[in-house]
């Protein structure tokens, strides 16, 4: 079994962490939220060979480097339609619930996660997801922006993220990384009222 490497970038003015997931084995790798710092991204690229570039969501701190990444790579890149309608982007791809995007002898699954925006995805390989701004450390992602939605939110958070085992490590948007486990217990924001 090839192992998975996952690296963590910070960019931006807000801080927003970039993840690059790459299969250790064959150096395909998978670029998540390529946020406002092209260079360096770019700079951890070196020897992988990028097929995807995703977006959990497309408010800016996400996707500042979409265009620069998505030259120098070549690789597909990927959101969901409403998030490409509401904030006036584009992608190769718009995401589905069923698409499995492989790299290396890994895939990224889809996952549908609306609620901070219309159109949020959360992203999963074996026990690791990637949940952008809608599950963070001892938090969650705002809900009172334009398009966000605090229903689809509770049903994102309740009916996809939260069904994950407890062990799933949880990388979000912003901040530290967490688990699935110490969320259902921590975070205050996850009770049901
Ligand atoms: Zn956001
Ligand atoms: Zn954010």
């Amino acid at each position: 079994m090839a192992r998975l490497s996952i690296q963590k970038i910070h960019v931006g003015q807000k801080d927003t962490n970039c993840y690059v997931v790459a299969c250790a084995e064959t150096k395909e790798a998978v670029v998540i939220d390529a946020g406002d710092d092209a260079p360096k991204i770019l700079s951890q690229l070196d020897g992988l060979s990028v097929k995807w570039i995703v977006f959990t969501h497309a408010h800016p701190g996400h996707t500042g480097a979409k265009d620069e990444v998505k030259t120098a790579t070549q690789a597909t890149t990927g959101m969901h339609l409403a998030d490409a309608t509401a904030y006036l982007k584009s992608a190769d791809r718009y995401l589905l619930s069923t698409d499995v995007l492989p790299f290396g002898e890994f895939a990224l699954e889809v996952l549908i996660t609306p609620g901070h925006t219309p159109g949020g995805l959360s992203f999963r390989v074996g026990n690791h997801v990637f949940t952008g701004d809608t599950l963070l450390a001892g938090k969650i992602g705002r809900v009172d922006l334009p398009g966000s939605s605090p229903q689809q939110m509770l049903l994102s958070l309740h009916g996809q993220l939260l069904t994950l085992p407890d062990n799933t490590v949880v990388y979000p948007g912003h901040g530290p990384n967490s688990t699935i486990g110490a969320e259902r217990l921590g975070n205050p924001y996850l009770r049901i009222r």
